[in-house]
């Protein structure tokens, strides 16, 4: 038993929690950070400077409470995301993470189920441990595709109250067909399912891949689910959040923190949601980035998984460890995900990016 399973079995906790670990993505101080997907590109100056005044405005009332509906950024959101969305369409929480456990608080609980595809990301099981949900996990096709028909018999078998499709995928970067979710949707009618989409990378598709969001209309029990730490670069400053249909933000009023949304966060996404062209620029080089990886992973003899999000998920490594040892020893942090002969690397600058590129091509004899 670990130290910190030892120090915890002294304490009265829940049952659903013992033996588990918290995530842990390794935060470890190297030149070149490739693990955690962030955005890259840094905040630039501009944006930078929008924020700051924005944060100094909000600075002089923080002896109120905030906005507990954050109106203003709702509209924002809402704007941003189009597809005839409106404010009350919208939610928003510290992160897409909390945005998910008030989800799962509000639809799911003791004696409730939560279906996950594996690999996926690696919150859903410990967002539904902490909300006492039975976490069940589904099964892939082969090459890690789920098919509507296998997604749907799984959700009309289990009947589960939620489903999480995450697309892009985390970790395969891959996405799914919307006929996945309409089909998902479906097979949910009768146990009146809660199907969640995860479109955290969204922004980093190809071009002309469609948004879930296009099928919110007429379905009360689907969510599209937002971030801002990818595409807008604010990881840092924790903003998550949803369309649905107004009902869903109805339902996540009664599980929220009063005032959960602060006002130094409004701020700073309503900046940024302001500077959004020039975000967005830096997400175009992402992209050239991500495909370059995909490209010269390809010509390694690699097996990169067809990207659309800022990181690509590759296989054909006899040994993942080693070559993760090997670039972290020049100071290049990726992530091993657990899945044998993968390994995991966000898109960097183009700086970054030629780093990985040259020193994997050495760590495989290529060079
Ligand atoms: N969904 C997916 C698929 C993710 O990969 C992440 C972050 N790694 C999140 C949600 C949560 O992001 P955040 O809480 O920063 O919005």
């Amino acid at each position: 038993m670990s130290e910190q399973l030892q120090r915890l079995a002294k304490l009265p906790l829940r049952e659903n929690l013992k033996g588990i670990s918290p995530y842990g993505a390794p935060q470890i101080d190297v030149p070149i950070l490739l693990n955690v997907n962030e955005n890259t590109h840094g905040v630039p100056a501009e944006v930078v400077e929008s924020i700051t005044e924005a944060v100094a405005k909000a600075a002089a009332s923080l002896n109120r409470y905030p906005d507990r509906e954050f109106t203003e950024l709702r509209a924002a959101l809402a704007d941003y995301l189009g597809h005839g969305l409106a404010p009350e369409n919208i939610w928003a929480a510290n992160g897409s993470n909390e945005v998910l456990q008030q989800i799962l608080q509000a639809f799911g609980g003791p004696g409730r189920t939560a279906l996950g595809f594996p690999p996926t990301y690696s919150m859903y099981p410990l967002l539904a441990s902490g909300t006492d949900t039975e976490y069940v996990k589904g099964e892939r096709d082969a090459d890690f595709e789920l098919s509507a028909e296998s997604a749907a018999r799984q959700v009309r078998e289990l009947a589960p109250n939620i489903v999480f499709l995450c697309s892009p995928n985390n970790p395969t970067g891959t996405r799914l067909g919307l006929d996945v979710v309409e089909a998902v949707y479906d097979a949910g009618e009768a146990s009146r399912t809660i199907v969640i989409v995860d479109e955290a990378y969204h922004e980093f598709a190809h071009d002309g891949t469609p948004s879930a969001l296009s099928l919110l209309p007429g379905r009360e029990r689907l969510i599209v689910s937002r971030t801002m730490s990818k595409a807008f670069a604010l990881a840092g400053a924790r903003l998550g959040y949803l369309a649905a249909a107004p009902e869903v933000a109805d339902a996540l009023r009664l599980v929220r923190l009063p005032y959960h949304l602060s006002a130094v966060t409004q701020a700073t996404a309503l900046a940024a949601l302001a500077n959004r062209e020039l975000l967005m620029a830096d997400v175009e080089d992402i992209k050239v980035q991500r495909d370059r990886i995909v490209d010269e992973l390809r010509s390694m003899g690699l097996t990169p998984a067809a990207s659309d999000s800022n990181y690509v998920f590759f296989g054909g490594l006899e040994d993942p460890a080693a070559i993760w040892k090997g670039l972290l020893e020049e100071g290049i942090l990726i992530r091993d995900v657990g899945i044998p002969g993968h390994l995991r690397v966000t898109a960097g600058t183009e700086t970054e990016t030629t780093a990985f590129l040259v020193r994997l091509r050495e760590l495989l004899g290529q060079a």
